[in-house]
């Protein structure tokens, strides 16, 4: 077993590090998981197992899990918290980058807690063993039926807008026990990101308006019947400044003082996630450790400068935990040449399993996992096999002479993959595998035919 210094890989200079420190490297700037290396069947491998083989037993497309990755940056949030935030602090999960049952029991047996956006994300934390009391309901129209299964599992609910806050101290003295509530503020804050994933600038839909606080923090005080812990604030997703993140601290101190100076016994700040990932060599995101240093000590001094004792901390990382544990695996079929324009490969996936690439024109890097020593030798357009022109996967893929059959491995794709993929063309959703130690565990059934027309029904007439 050798480590990824193959052809395909050279350019990949993060993946040379010696397997020594696996440990130290912040997952978020890794190309590939951290257990990733090259066997000697010139295979890709993957917590001990080879792609060849797990596309053989469980199919194609496969989505690849490494627990190893997933944990390594499960417990840098940790250990960055406890050494940079002098008070209490928890990091939770935000679950909709990819929500299933192994994903939250995984990060729950870190010590996290799950933040989740719809009835469906917390039924499934709760199927996982995440009680409620660590489950975070976010979303910015939550149903009546959403708001009363996330009270009575206990969880706390990020408020969201006025029908929300009314309908909570309506639901409050019917629990029989005060629902902990934070309210989510737009706090107003650019950042270079793509404009779809922007939240905090002011003109988004998620939160209340700023301008708001005093009208807010009078209904607090009028509704006692509610527990209001604190304020939550989101600015964004696949962020490398950390600039942002200081800046919310000081507006998040602000709401809090404010609220302090109401009368409201308010001591949690949440911050939300948002920290980038490392999808091609050209992007340079900050580590773990680094994010969540200048997160906790920024907190810790707004607070200090405005004399308000240390708040709860908490962040909801998404992306950098999950999105670099995954690689997903294809099958190469058949390719088109354009003479003087490009070569297209074609894939038998596409955008039902990753929808990034149509979405947000997201950049991914590949290999081609059962030839890993083989020259690159060709720039290629990496298509789906959607009836849909954009569902082109990879624009310029630098890989060897391709073959119908091989194996093309696309990087960092466990967030915003599965928990986005569609059926669409009736494609069955893939399966997904957990890999650790050589050991390769089924964690999503890949979805069959008699899936697909599961929920049809045929009128009678029509028969
Ligand atoms: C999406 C989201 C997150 C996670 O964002 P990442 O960029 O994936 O870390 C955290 N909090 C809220 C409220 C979100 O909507």
């Amino acid at each position: 077993m050798v480590l990824l210094d193959s052809p395909q890989t050279a350019a990949l200079s993060s993946l040379l590090t010696s397997p020594v420190d696996l440990d130290s490297r912040s997952p978020n700037q890794q190309l590939l998981p951290l257990t990733a290396c090259l066997n000697d069947r010139d295979h890709l491998e993957i917590g001990g197992c080879d792609v060849v083989d797990l596309v053989a037993q469980f199919g194609s497309p496969l989505y690849i899990l490494d627990e190893q990755t997933l944990r390594v940056g499960a417990q840098q949030y940790q250990q960055a918290m406890q050494r940079y935030y002098p008070g209490s602090a928890q990091v939770i999960y935000a679950s909709k980058a990819w929500n299933c049952l192994a994903t939250c029991a995984i990060v729950t047996s870190e010590g996290f807690g799950i933040d989740v956006a719809s009835g469906g994300e917390l039924y499934t934390a709760l199927q996982a063993g995440v009680s409620g009391e660590k489950i975070y309901f976010h979303g910015n129209n939550k149903s009546l039926p959403e708001l009363e299964f996330a009270i009575a599992a206990g969880c706390t609910v990020v408020a969201d807008n006025w029908l929300e806050l009314e309908r909570l101290a309506e639901l409050a003295p019917a629990s029989g026990n005060s629902p902990r509530v934070m309210l989510r503020i737009t706090p107003g804050i650019e950042c270079h990101t793509h404009e779809y994933i922007r939240t905090g600038h002011l003109d988004s839909k998620f939160g209340f308006d700023p301008n708001q606080i005093s009208a807010l923090l009078d209904f607090a005080v009028q509704h006692s019947q509610v527990n209001w812990v604190g304020f939550h604030a989101h600015i964004g997703s696949q962020i490398f400044e950390l600039q942002p993140h200081q800046d919310l601290a000081g507006v998040l101190a602000d709401w809090l003082a404010a609220a302090i100076a109401a009368g409201l016994p308010m001591n949690e700040l949440n911050v939300g996630g948002g920290l980038g990932i490392r999808y091609v060599e050209s992007d340079q995101p900050p580590s773990i450790t680094d994010w969540v240093k200048v997160v906790a000590e920024s907190i810790a001094a707004a607070c200090q400068d405005r004399g308000l004792p240390l708040p709860k901390l908490i962040c909801e990382p998404g992306r950098s935990l999950i999105g670099p544990a995954c690689v997903t695996a294809y099958t190469i079929g058949g390719h088109k040449e354009v003479p003087g324009i490009r070569t297209y490969v074609a894939v038998d996936g596409g955008m039902s399993d990753n929808p990034r690439p149509i979405t947000y024109q997201s950049a991914y890097r590949a290999v081609v996992g059962n030839r890993m020593a083989a020259p690159v030798s060709q720039t290629v357009t990496v298509a789906g096999k959607h009836c849909e022109s954009g569902d082109i996967l990879l624009k310029d893929a630098q890989l060897p002479v391709t073959e119908p059959g091989d194996i093309l491995v696309v990087m960092t794709t466990g967030a915003y993959n599965y928990s986005m993929a569609s059926n669409y063309n009736r494609l069955t959703r893939p399966a997904a595998v957990l890999v650790h130690s050589g050991e390769a565990n089924l964690i999503l059934k890949r979805e069959t035919y008699q899936d697909l027309v599961k929920n049809d029904l045929l009128p009678e007439r029509l028969v």
